[in-house]
């Protein structure tokens, strides 16, 4: 991925690069898919994205990455993730919340972070309570921590959710899939006057944004 690109050296390559994703599969995946760059289904409907797709958004919101940043990420799902936003930008006393809605996801994620954590003194750190996941709809974001310098969010929504827009800090970033059968990934930024503009960045493949129920069924 760094000689394709996909991502360059720095604070986000080696967050990405310390994070073993094999501490984010269940117990019952076999060992081979664990460092394909594929997508692999963990339950509920849910994926663990493709290690390609992780690279990409982390690029894309590299530069709101910094020590003391604020990020919410939408859709934990395994909390992979929130593994490699906590190690940038939790030392200078930032804050990563993930938002899940299935519970029994929330809570394989927390352990799934558990074991990463192992001989991590950061993100060991970042889990005494600057990393926390919560359960609920995504869709409505995270007000209570809000306002966020990056916001990723791993489904992909219908239409872009105004509440997560509304969550961003002046100076974030929100980077999200958007659309039904045909995605984009879409780039949104909220200048320092509070102005949004949006970009498509290319075309992606992203489980829904949808409620609990219809995701179960
Ligand atoms: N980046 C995650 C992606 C997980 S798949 C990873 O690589 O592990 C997308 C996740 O979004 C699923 O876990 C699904 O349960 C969650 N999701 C879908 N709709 C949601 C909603 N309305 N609120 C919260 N989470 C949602």
């Amino acid at each position: 991925m760094l000689a394709a690109g996909l991502i360059s050296r720095g604070p986000v390559y080696d967050a990405l690069a310390s994070t073993d994703r094999a501490h984010f599969f269940p117990e019952s995946c076999p060992d081979e898919v664990q460092y394909q760059d594929a997508p692999y289904p963990i339950g509920y409907g849910a994926t663990i994205s493709a290690p390609h797709m992780h690279a990409h958004v982390l690029e894309a919101l590299s530069a709101k990455l910094v020590p003391g940043a604020r990020v919410l990420d939408v859709g934990s799902g395994t909390g992979i993730l929130l593994a490699a936003f906590s190690k940038v930008v939790c030392p200078g006393g930032g804050k990563v919340v993930g938002v899940e809605h299935v519970p029994e996801l929330v809570r394989s994620s927390l352990a799934n972070l558990a074991k990463a954590a192992v001989g991590d003194a950061v993100l060991t750190a970042a889990l005494g309570g600057a990393c926390e996941v919560v359960c609920s709809d995504g869709r409505l974001g995270y007000a209570s921590a809000a306002p966020y310098d990056a916001i990723h969010v791993g489904a992909a929504a219908p239409t872009l959710p105004r509440a997560l827009v509304d969550q961003l800090a002046p100076g974030g970033m929100l980077v999200i899939p958007v659309g039904d059968d045909e995605q984009a990934l879409m780039e949104v930024v909220k200048d320092a006057n509070g102005n949004v503009r949006s970009r498509e960045l290319f075309g992606v493949r992203y489980v829904p944004l949808t409620d609990l129920r219809h995701q179960l069924q």
